[in-house]
């Protein structure tokens, strides 16, 4: 049997339309009924809770969520689930940890701006998993760059095949519309406004300027045809011209995810690979957050379903904790609301509500007989030192700082010598949540003074090795949430220095739960 569920994550810089795109593929799937209810949810969200008041002042999505909506095709219905990234940079380990819970990607380009920098890195972290990717560029109702000179820097800039399913007839004043390859049907807009009213005419009964008919045949002919499998191995991109904001192209991508996105892909498990139709229900954490309602101190940690059927009640065991919990009150995300989850199936997310017993990197699963691997904390890029301001508050603080690491805004270091402790980061912004959530939530007043050191190694190697080491290097040490030894370095270049004279360890610069 294969599976209806299609997982996938959008992945774009900002401003090329990921917002709107998303409340398009929602409309389309009758999963909201008014354009604007993304937006509009998330500003109702926002001002629930204080510490959000960062992400409306920067104008940034910090949280991310699920939404699940369903299309029937061919009598069958496909469930979509779309999880949503962290729009901002600083959010790489976010975003980077929510992408190994997807089978495939939407990369969304500004059709003026074509690949920028953000689109760039996300598209980096797709690739080293293999992540399939579907093209989408947008606002192809501007004026905008050669839809040739776009497909020639993907193909240029991320070494990827490309292959058009669609091609713009004009541009800006002279937009008329999208041909669509694959059915041979002409998308029209119409009026001084371009609007799409929903009108499709067979190519052959369609009034295009005949000049065009030259530029879309060198279109198909000039790039590679599309292949299923090139496409899902990552060798390929389907590429589709829209405007999400005119609801043009939308429907063609989400066809397109239905008919050739990949249902839900083994996850590396160690050694193993664990697929769908794996005897006992397992699935892995990627994002836990909290506040989601703030009349409880509720935290929701987000499982990636990965085999089996799951049956709300159930007991999972997480990994590590070695007694099982029952999952009472699974979440399924829909985009009107939480609804509680009866069964849910591979490739579906579930929140699960918990007290700090999940973190990010968990394995959950019925009989305790696997780990899911390959969701990496990073070496961090920015180290704090933590003050407290109020004394009395040391307890505290360490509650929010555990609490916090946990949900993985921030990592935590205890170091050997010296009482305070130290905040690693990979980007800024995760440093302003801290602040504001310790005062907002946890009542803590606390600065963030500098500290000596700029980035940070875990250790490896045998015991006698790493005594050796921490016999010379105690000032560089510090101990991790869960009490691995870390080196605590003050530039690369000691980082380099250490790993040549001590060649017996492994000084690494991502860790595995
Ligand atoms: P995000 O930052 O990627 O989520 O981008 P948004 O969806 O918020 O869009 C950024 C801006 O581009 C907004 O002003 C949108 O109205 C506009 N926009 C999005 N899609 C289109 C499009 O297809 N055509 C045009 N002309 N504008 C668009």
């Amino acid at each position: 049997m294969t599976s209806n569920r299609r997982t996938f994550a959008i992945i774009s810089h900002p401003d090329a339309g990921k917002t709107t795109l998303t409340e398009k593929l929602l409309l389309q799937g009758g999963a909201i009924h008014q354009a604007g209810a993304v937006k509009a949810r998330g500003e109702a969200r926002r001002a629930r809770s204080d510490w959000m008041k960062i992400e409306q002042q920067r104008g940034i999505s910090v949280t991310s969520s699920v939404m699940t909506f369903e299309k029937q095709y061919d009598g069958e219905t496909i469930t979509f689930n779309l999880l949503d990234t962290p729009g901002h940079e600083d959010f790489s380990e976010d975003t980077y940890r929510t992408l190994t819970a997807v089978d495939s990607a939407i990369m969304v380009i500004d059709a003026a701006k074509g690949i920028e920098p953000q689109t760039r890195k996300l598209f980096e972290v797709c690739r080293l998993r293999n992540v399939p990717i579907i093209t989408f560029v947008n606002k192809v109702d501007r004026e905008g760059r050669d839809p040739f000179e776009t497909l020639d820097e993907v193909a240029d800039m991320l070494a990827l095949d490309v292959s058009p399913q669609m091609w713009p007839i004009g541009m800006g004043g002279l937009f008329e519309g999208l041909l669509d390859f694959r059915t041979e049907e002409v998308a029209r807009v119409e009026g001084g406004s371009k609007d799409y009213l929903g009108k499709r005419d067979a190519l052959a009964d369609s009034s295009i300027p005949e000049n065009y008919e030259e530029e879309y045949q060198l279109a198909q002919a000039g790039y590679p045809e599309f292949d299923l499998e090139a496409y899902r191995n990552g060798d390929l991109t389907p590429v589709y011209f829209g405007s999400a904001l005119k609801n043009l192209g939308v429907e063609e991508l989400i066809d397109a995810i239905a008919r050739y996105a990949p249902p839900p892909r083994p996850q590396p498990a160690g050694e193993e690979k664990i697929g769908p139709e794996y005897g006992e229900v397992t699935g892995f954490i990627f994002k836990v957050q909290a506040n989601m309602d703030p009349n409880h101190r509720d935290r929701i940690a987000f499982m990636r379903q990965v085999s089996g059927t799951f049956k709300r009640g159930m007991k999972l065991t997480p990994s590590g904790l070695g007694k099982p919990i029952a999952v009472h009150s699974p979440i399924l995300f829909f985009a009107q609301d939480r609804e509680i989850a009866d069964t849910a199936e591979p490739g579906d997310i579930i929140g699960i509500p918990n007290h700090g017993t999940l973190r990010v990197g968990d394995t959950l699963s019925e009989k305790d007989t696997v780990r899911f691997t390959g969701l990496p904390n990073f070496a961090p890029e920015i180290l704090r030192r933590i003050q407290l301001k109020d004394p009395t508050k040391t307890k505290q603080l360490r509650k929010a700082l555990d609490d916090l690491s946990e949900e993985g805004v921030i990592q935590v270091f205890y170091p050997e010598i010296g009482g305070s402790s130290i905040v690693g980061v990979v980007g800024q912004l995760q440093l302003d949540v801290l602040i504001s959530r310790l005062g907002a939530e946890y009542k803590v007043d606390a600065a963030l003074e500098a500290s000596p050191f700029a980035t940070a190694r875990w250790l490896k190697g045998s015991d006698k090795a790493l005594r050796d080491f921490e016999r010379f290097n105690q000032g560089n040490l510090a101990k991790d949430r869960d009490g691995d030894l870390v080196f605590m370095a003050k530039s690369p270049w000691d980082v380099g220095y250490q790993e040549e004279k001590n060649p017996e360890l492994t000084f690494s610069a991502t860790k595995e739960r």
